[in-house]
């Protein structure tokens, strides 16, 4: 029997230029830099992709912190 994997301490996936974990324990993705960054919150899909890299960020973190929902589980069939 394997552990859960933690979102902590899963590889990153090739892009991903910061991580950010909400309080249910998913996370939120932020990808690609400068003018052009997106973000994605694996718990409820939130995505942004609008904005810079410093205000994706902020938009995130700020995510994060009030997201509750909880990831999807991994489905083995
Ligand atoms: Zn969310």
């Amino acid at each position: 029997m394997s552990k859960q994997p933690s979102p902590a301490t899963e590889p990153w996936e090739p892009g991903i230029i910061a991580r950010y974990l909400t309080v249910a324990g998913a996370t939120v993705d932020v990808r690609g830099g400068g003018d052009h960054a997106s973000m994605t919150c694996l718990g409820c899909s939130l995505h942004y992709s609008a904005f810079g890299e410093q205000r994706t960020r902020e938009l995130a973190q700020g995510h994060a912190e009030k997201c509750r929902a909880l990831p999807r589980p991994a489905v083995t069939p």
